[in-house]
């Protein structure tokens, strides 16, 4: 962490100051700014991105390990611009450490919340363990992405590795017949309707959004609701704060069940890499809607909830199962 700190410090101060300004409105940097900062430093992407490191690290929230780790994900564009994501690990105190998110899923987790397809390259100021390799793994053209990890070479002061390289032998989603991936668009679009219940509410609807959108290709064990057979995990979250404004977060499985990520773990990170001051604490609601089947996200949305916000009651809304046609 030592080493980062030292390459902020190597920003020339006004450019530190821009970046500064930056992350108060949203850990995101546009394809200009992308291009603005390397033109204006003279480096290139690779640099630009392991220098924004530490920045990243400053939207980490470890009351438990006090170990702040930051990552930088880049999505190329297709006129060859790159847009930059910023993530940052994410404790709860008194919940189950299996909760954490690390700051790789946050990166990868904030750029699929503004829409990207792909992830090319993703730096982090640790190495990534293997928890999140395997998360990694999940990820459209996982085979071509460049990760860029610290090095103990002052002249290179990183080294890029291949996820292949880093995780040999691996299991992952075809090992299950799967073909979807994480941030690819997914084979069959789903349409989930609210059981027994209609909402124009919009923060019940936007929950509802989430949850169709969320990452669930693995079919799971049989509906309470309807003994369908075949129902995905479509589970997603939204917050709500005292502005008004909504935060959506959803539901990515992966093959090993394990690294998935909970709704509310994404709607959180979310909401801290794209407002880094706005407080847990002006939550206002939590509405989890999901489909019925053998796994849930209520009980680990209710342990979260109760750590960052334990005033608050958790509104919780099933789906009808989607059609096996929509799956
Ligand atoms: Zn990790």
């Amino acid at each position: 962490m030592e080493k980062d700190r030292s390459t902020a410090q190597e920003f020339p101060r006004k450019m530190g100051h821009q970046l500064g300004g930056i992350l108060q409105s949203g850990g995101r940097l546009s394809a200009q700014q992308v291009c603005d900062y390397m033109t204006s430093l003279e480096i290139d992407l690779e640099t630009l991105m392991v220098m924004m490191l530490p920045f990243a690290a400053e939207l980490s929230i470890a009351p438990i390990s006090h170990f702040s780790v930051g990552a930088v994900a880049a999505s190329i564009n297709q006129d060859g611009s790159a847009t930059l994501y910023l993530g940052a690990n994410m404790e709860f105190q008194k919940s189950p450490l299996s909760s954490s998110l690390h700051a790789e899923q946050a990166a990868i987790n904030h750029a699929w919340l503004h829409g990207e397809s792909s992830i090319d390259f993703l730096a982090t100021s640790a190495a990534p363990c293997g928890y999140c390799r395997q998360f990694l793994n999940e990820l459209h053209r996982s085979e071509q992405l460049q990760i860029l990890l610290p090095s103990d070479n002052e002249e290179q002061p990183w080294t890029t590795e291949t996820l292949g390289s880093l995780l040999p032998n691996a299991f992952g989603p075809l090992h299950l017949g799967v073909k979807d991936r994480l941030l690819a668009p997914p084979s069959s679009p789903c349409h989930l309707q609210l059981h027994h219940s209609q909402s124009n509410d919009p923060v019940i609807q936007s929950a509802l959004q989430a949850a169709s959108l969320s990452y669930a290709p693995y079919v799971i064990g049989a509906s309470s609701i309807t003994n369908k057979t075949c129902s995905p995990a479509y589970a997603g979250v939204a917050l709500q704060t005292e502005d008004g404004e909504i935060y959506c977060g959803r539901h990515a499985m992966n093959a090993a069940h394990n690294p998935s990520l909970s709704p509310l773990q994404s709607a959180l990170s979310f909401m801290k890499m794209s407002h880094p001051s706005t407080s847990f604490q002006t939550i206002t609601r939590c509405v989890l809607v999901e489909t019925p089947t053998l796994v849930s996200q209520k009980q680990i949305t209710e342990s979260i909830l109760s750590s960052i916000a334990p005033e608050l009651g958790l509104e919780y809304y099933l789906t009808d199962s989607p059609s096996e046609g929509e799956k």
